[in-house]
């Protein structure tokens, strides 16, 4: 057991059960600041319910999720959020009916005026910060545009653009490519390598040539534990992964 702060993202012991079974089953799982962390695994390996349990929406039946050496575990979905926690689910959740531009705008964290900013002023700091988003996700040029007429690679951008304005330290996306064309995966593992400067970025994946493009560190669940974990080299000499996975 690990008991030092360094870690942005401990998880220890976490269990969840679902009518008796253990969908996550006595999980540890530790992430680094400024990593680029990987989960992989078949499907029903728990992949999604450990995202679910680390933003709130899931309960845990036993153990530990510390984020920055405070447990979250017992906090609602919003607090999490607020604490630095954003999280990316499977299908785009943007607003379809509203511009690209109102889209990053709507996400802007509410609040600052608290301390007085003009209104001005606080008018300039957000079309800057959307600026600078549509920059990193590829969507400059598409400001103004409907949002329900983007791609589907352009939506799942637009839903990390709203993510990214929030400033979350610790990212969490659920198959990010998933539908994408090649080139748009080649620009998200370019973005995600972007981001990766300021937070930390799990992202859970099924595309071994996009994991191989992005992974720091690959964790392998199976069962609701952890396989396998370290870089790529070693999960592909791992034999237990290519029975449980690569070997689908
Ligand atoms: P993955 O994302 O790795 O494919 P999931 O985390 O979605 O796997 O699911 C893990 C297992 O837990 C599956 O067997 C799934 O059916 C089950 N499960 C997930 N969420 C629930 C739930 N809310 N109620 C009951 N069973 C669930
Ligand atoms: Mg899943």
């Amino acid at each position: 057991m690990a008991n030092n702060t360094d870690f942005l993202l401990a998880l220890e012991g976490v269990t969840v059960s679902f009518d008796g079974f253990k969908a996550v089953n006595d999980l540890n799982l530790y992430i680094d600041k400024g990593e680029l962390r990987v989960i992989i695994g078949p499907n029903g390996a728990g992949k999604t319910t450990v995202l679910d349990l680390i933003c709130g929406r899931t309960r845990l039946s036993s153990g530990s999720i510390k984020f920055k050496d405070e447990e979250i575990s017992n906090l609602k979905e919003q607090q999490i959020v607020r604490r630095g926690i954003g999280r990316k689910f499977q299908t785009p959740s943007i607003y379809d009916d509203l511009t690209v531009f109102e889209n990053l705008e709507l996400s802007f964290p509410r609040g600052r005026e608290v301390f007085g900013a003009l209104f001005w002023n606080r008018t300039t700091e957000i079309i800057e910060r959307v600026r600078e988003i549509a920059e990193m996700i590829y969507l400059s040029d598409q400001l103004d545009r409907s949002a329900e007429t983007l791609s589907h690679g352009q939506k799942q951008w637009l839903e990390i653009g709203m993510l990214l304005i929030q400033d979350p330290e610790l990212l969490m996306l659920d198959e990010p490519v998933a539908g994408m064309s090649v080139s748009e995966r080649t620009k998200t593992a370019a973005l995600l390598n972007t981001i990766i400067k300021n937070r930390s970025v799990v992202v859970i994946e099924h595309d071994m040539k996009f994991v191989e493009s992005i992974a720091h560190r690959v964790t392998v669940l199976h069962q609701g534990k952890v396989l396998c974990e370290g870089d790529m080299e070693k999960i592909h000499a791992d034999p237990r992964v290519k029975e449980v996975y690569l070997g689908h």
